[in-house]
C-alpha cells in the first residue's frame, strides 16, 4: 500500500470503524475483478460505510484529498463499472452494510430501502407484507436496490412493470462533495419541476452515491400460469403477443423469445435440462401470464 495513503486511510478508518474498511489483499479479492472475470483492478483498500452520514463524511474526506471512489453493489454488474481501474488510485465503496429496509407502506404501495439491500430480500420484505416487488432477473440473489438503480436494469417482468427506473418514486443520495440530497418522496403524481431523481438512474454511479430509494409495490398475482410456445417465425411471436396483450395487457407478466438454437444448447449443455415441447422449434416464446383478480 502506498505510504500516501496512509494518513488518509487512518483518518477514514476514525469516521468507519473497524468493520468499515478492508485492506487485507484476501478481503479486497472479491471486490476487484467484474461477474465475467473480464476485469481486475486494484485498489488500496474497500470503505464500508454503515450509514448515510457515515458515507457523506467519507467521500467529503476523499474529495478535498483528490481520491477517486468507486461505488459497489453486489458487483454483478456485466460491464466492469463497479471495479476500481488498474492504477490502484481508487477506493472502492461498498454499500453492502447499509442494507436496511427502512419502511415498507401496504396501503400506499412503497418500500424505503437502503442501497445495500438485495434484490430478493426486497422482493421478500413485500411478499411478507402482502404486496409484489417485481424486478426479477436472474442475479437478484447478489445484486442490490443501488445497483439496479444504477444500471436501470430490467429483468424478465419489464414487459409488465418497467424497468428499475419505474420502479423508483424516490431517492436519497449522497453527492461528489458529500453533501446529502434528500428526494425520498413517494408521491406518485409528483410534478414539482425537475425530476432531479432520475438522473442518478442508469449513471452507473458517475453522479453520486445512492443511498436510499422509494420503491413502488404491486399487488400479488392470486394466480399465474407460464407457458413456453413453439411458434413459426419472429412474427408470429410478435402476433401472439398481440393477442395476449390486447386481451388483457396487465396479465403478461413476461414475454421472452429465445431462439430454438438457444434452447437447444440450454438442452444439450445444462445438467438436468430438457425442454417440454413435443417437438423442438425453431422459435420458442416463454408466455407468464399472471392475475390480481379472483
Ligand atoms: C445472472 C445475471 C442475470 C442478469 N440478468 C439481467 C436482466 O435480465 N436484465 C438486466 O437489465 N440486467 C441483468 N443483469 C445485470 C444486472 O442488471 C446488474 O448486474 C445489476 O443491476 C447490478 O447490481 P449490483 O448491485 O450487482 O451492482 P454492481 O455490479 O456492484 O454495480 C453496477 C454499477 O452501478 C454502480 N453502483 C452500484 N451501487 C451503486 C450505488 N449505491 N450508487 C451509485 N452507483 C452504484 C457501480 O459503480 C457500477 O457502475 C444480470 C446479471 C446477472 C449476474
Amino acid at each position: 500500500m502506498p505510504d500516501i495513503q496512509t494518513p488518509l486511510l487512518d483518518r477514514l478508518a476514525a469516521i468507519l470503524g473497524p468493520r468499515g474498511i478492508l485492506t487485507d489483499p484476501a478481503d479486497l479479492a472479491p471486490h476487484l475483478s467484474d461477474w465475467r472475470m473480464l476485469y481486475t483492478g486494484r485498489t488500496p483498500c474497500v470503505l464500508r460505510p454503515a450509514s448515510t452520514a457515515e458515507l457523506a463524511e467519507v467521500v467529503k474526506l476523499c474529495a478535498a484529498a483528490g481520491t477517486p471512489l468507486v461505488p459497489q453493489g453486489g458487483n454483478t454488474s456485466m460491464v466492469g463499472g463497479g471495479i476500481p481501474d488498474e492504477t490502484g488510485r481508487q477506493m472502492v465503496v461498498s454499500l453492502a452494510r447499509m442494507n436496511r429496509v427502512r419502511d415498507i407502506d401496504p396501503l400506499d404501495m412503497t418500500m424505503t430501502a437502503e442501497a445495500g439491500v438485495i434484490v430478493k430480500a426486497a422482493q421478500d420484505v413485500a411478499a411478507n407484507a402482502g404486496c409484489l416487488f417485481p424486478l426479477s432477473f436472474g442475479g437478484e440473489g447478489t445484486a442490490t436496490i443501488g445497483g439496479v438503480l444504477s444500471t436501470n436494469a430490467g429483468g424478465n417482468t419489464t414487459v409488465r412493470y418497467g424497468n428499475a427506473r419505474e420502479l423508483m418514486l424516490g431517492l436519497e443520495v449522497v453527492l461528489p462533495d458529500g453533501q446529502i440530497w434528500n428526494g425520498l418522496r413517494r408521491l406518485r403524481k409528483d410534478n414539482t419541476g425537475y425530476a432531479l431523481r432520475h438522473l442518478f438512474v442508469g449513471a452507473e454511479g458517475t453522479l453520486g452515491f445512492i443511498t436510499a430509494a422509494v420503491l413502488r409495490l404491486f399487488a400479488r398475482p392470486r394466480e399465474s400460469e407460464v407457458a413456453l410456445c413453439a411458434v413459426r417465425d419472429e412474427e408470429a411471436a410478435l402476433a401472439l403477443f398481440r393477442r395476449f396483450r390486447d386481451r388483457d395487457e396487465t396479465a403478461v407478466r413476461a414475454f421472452e423469445y429465445m431462439s430454438g438454437t438457444g434452447v437447444g444448447f440450454y438442452a444439450r449443455f445444462i445438467e438436468g435440462g430438457s425442454v417440454p415441447l413435443a417437438e423442438p422449434g425453431d422459435h420458442v416464446v416463454l408466455v407468464d401470464l399472471a392475475s390480481s383478480r379472483p
